[in-house]
């Protein structure tokens, strides 16, 4: 059963799916603002018996999400899709994914970036808003749907009254003008969120408990189409589980106490990591531009990260990197290891 507020929103999705022909993107984390808004999209074109624009649920796989996310997501896809095939509902599920050069570890281990931080935040653009861009900028329009919402903190209100434009639910995009954000979800309550979810008995596919199982309380999401600048989105379960933006991820240390131990070897990585990113022993003299300065992590340094990754990766049983991304890094080191700016400190032995 949809309640008042639901109605209210479903009314306005089918107004403006039927309004033109541009077509919709969804902006999808697997947390409960995106998945609440996709339940109300969906009963909206289930209401609706022509269809006349494609409407894609994108989802950004970083490589670094969360793996209990990332899990379910790819599970909940599954099964949407199914659930989209037996009702007619006409939606398109993607998984967009950073290319090769703009990885974590091929950033980390294979150039030596430093994890990120508030200061040089370099991930975000790269894993997350990049992927999705490059889509949706093949059309010539575009409607992002993204579940923000304006009581969800002060920081979120004071982008909205940024982008606000005369319709309530639409959002101007920074640096586009020819995409539009629309936000069917933007009046509602956290309360009102958690309702969505628990009374929209459809689509089946997005799980009331499953979600609620992996929150235990509420955390932001990163942004999967928005401004990459702005709070971290980090400490978040639907972020990077890498991410050193935040000096404790609080968020992974409830899942391990809340019974994800796989989820600990992972914890203890991102912990260390975001300690020897500041070992200056482990830093070139040279920066990337030439310049004399704090540079990027020696070849020695990268190293000791990749040893470490694959030695948490067997112990928690767990896909933290692939083989794709270990040859781009073999060859990255190679690359460095004859420029006399950063072959300094580098060890012989694993040549
Ligand atoms: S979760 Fe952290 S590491 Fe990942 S993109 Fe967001 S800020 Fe960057």
């Amino acid at each position: 059963m949809n309640s008042k507020i639901d109605q209210q929103v479903i009314k306005v999705i089918k107004k403006e799916y039927i309004k033109n022909d541009i077509p919709w993107y969804i902006g999808y984390s697997g947390g409960k603002d995106s998945s609440s808004m996709l339940k109300l999209v969906f009963n909206a074109l289930k209401q609706i018996d022509f269809f006349h624009k494609p409407v894609t649920v994108l989802y950004c796989d970083t490589g670094v999400e969360n793996p209990i996310v990332t899990t379910y997501v790819y599970d909940t896809f599954d099964k949407l899709k199914k659930e989209c095939e037996q009702l007619n509902i006409p939606l398109t599920l993607k998984i967009v994914k950073p290319k090769l050069e703009d990885r974590f570890f091929v950033k980390v281990i294979g150039r030596g970036y430093p994890t990120p931080t508030n200061i040089f935040r370099w991930c975000t653009d790269k894993l997350r808003i990049n992927p999705v861009k490059q889509l949706i900028d093949k059309d010539k329009k575009a409607v992002i749907l993204l579940g923000i919402r304006s009581s969800e903190s002060e920081q979120r209100d004071r982008t909205i009254s940024k982008h606000k434009t005369n319709n309530q639910y639409y959002l101007k995009q920074s640096g586009s003008s020819k995409n539009i954000i629309f936000s069917p979800i933007i009046n509602h309550a956290l309360e009102d969120v958690w309702l969505t979810l628990r009374y929209n008995e459809l689509p089946k596919s997005i799980d009331f408990e499953k979600i609620r199982a992996i929150y235990q309380d509420a955390e932001s999401e990163c942004p999967t189409y928005r401004e990459s600048k702005g709070s971290s989105c980090g400490n978040s379960r639907f972020g990077c589980w890498t991410c050193t933006v935040v000096r404790k991820d609080k968020s992974m240390g409830n899942m391990i106490e809340n019974g994800y131990s796989e989820l600990k070897e992972l914890y203890d990585f991102r912990n260390w990591i975001s300690e020897f990113r500041d070992n200056v022993k482990y830093r070139c003299s040279f920066r990337r531009n030439g310049v004399k300065g704090l540079g990027p992590i020696t070849l020695e340094g990268r190293k000791i990260i990749l040893k470490k990754l694959l030695i948490t990766e067997k112990i928690s049983g767990l896909n933290l990197i692939s083989q794709e991304e270990i040859k781009r890094i073999y060859e990255l080191w190679e690359i460095d290891r004859i420029n006399d700016n950063y072959s300094e400190n580098a060890l012989q032995q694993w040549l």
